[in-house]
């Protein structure tokens, strides 16, 4: 998978990308994630501003159209120029977007090209959405400072789904939420067996697998049930 993310802070994802999963994925080949400086765009030099006051009054200050539509266009062109390719799906960070769910990123997962734009201040102008018509997604009901966080929280959620990025195959198919039923993870426990008086469950020790079966699947009716009842009524 090929990830361009758009944004006025490149240097918010230095860390993010050296460590850990992510970085093993880069390494191995699984994901490329290429940042774009909007402000290489801005056509202010050598300034490199590419916001300003919105029209009508009020605060704060929006990111405009021009440098933006150009970068997009042009990143764009460069990886389809690349021969024959897959569709760039192009994702706009808002918190007035579709929520980001499992179920989204599931689907994101199976996309081979995406590129996400990170807002920041009071976000775009307007016509970015027009003109370019990206799939805007939210995180959740509340607002960020930028784009950013939802971006790696997107590209986390998703990168973790390619196939050879975790050990196990079917690791991701008991999380909460993922296909494997749709409804919260049961609790799980690792060594010591005992700590503070607090005992491990005597069927994880048994060594039967079918009954660790049947006590995980109850667990996670009742841990759904008590924590979000909500998911028990959705289609799987
Ligand atoms: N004025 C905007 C509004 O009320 O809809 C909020 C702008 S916010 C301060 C700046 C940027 O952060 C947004 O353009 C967006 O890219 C990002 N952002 C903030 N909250 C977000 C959320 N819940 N989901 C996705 N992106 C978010």
């Amino acid at each position: 998978m090929r990830i361009d993310v758009v944004t006025l802070f490149p240097a918010i994802f230095d860390g993010y990308l050296t460590q850990s999963l992510l970085h093993k994925a880069i390494v191995r080949g699984l994901v490329d994630i290429q940042r774009h400086d909007l402000r290489n765009w801005a056509e202010n030099v050598p300034h490199r501003k590419v916001d300003d006051r919105p029209f009508g009054g009020g605060p704060g200050m929006l990111i405009q159209v021009e440098p933006t539509v150009s970068c997009v266009r042009e990143v764009e062109s460069e990886i389809l120029s690349e021969g024959d390719q897959p569709p760039v799906r192009k994702i706009l960070l808002t918190p007035q977007g579709k929520r980001f769910d499992q179920r989204l990123a599931e689907d994101i997962a199976t996309s081979e090209r995406i590129m996400l734009l990170c807002g920041r201040y009071e976000g775009f102008d307007q016509r970015v959405h027009d003109i370019l018509e990206p799939e805007e997604i939210s995180v959740g009901d509340f607002v960020l400072n930028g784009g950013e966080v939802a971006a790696m929280t997107i590209i986390d959620a998703v990168v973790r789904l390619i196939p050879g990025v975790l050990g196990d195959e079917n690791s991701h198919q008991d999380d909460s939420f993922s296909r494997g039923n749709r409804l919260l993870e049961f609790p799980q426990y690792t060594r010591p067996r005992e700590f503070e008086g607090h005992f491990v469950p005597e069927v994880l020790l048994s060594g039967d697998h079918a009954a660790i079966a049947a006590w995980r699947a109850e667990q996670t009716q009742i841990r759904t049930k008590a924590r979000r009842s909500d998911l028990l009524d959705e289609p799987k």
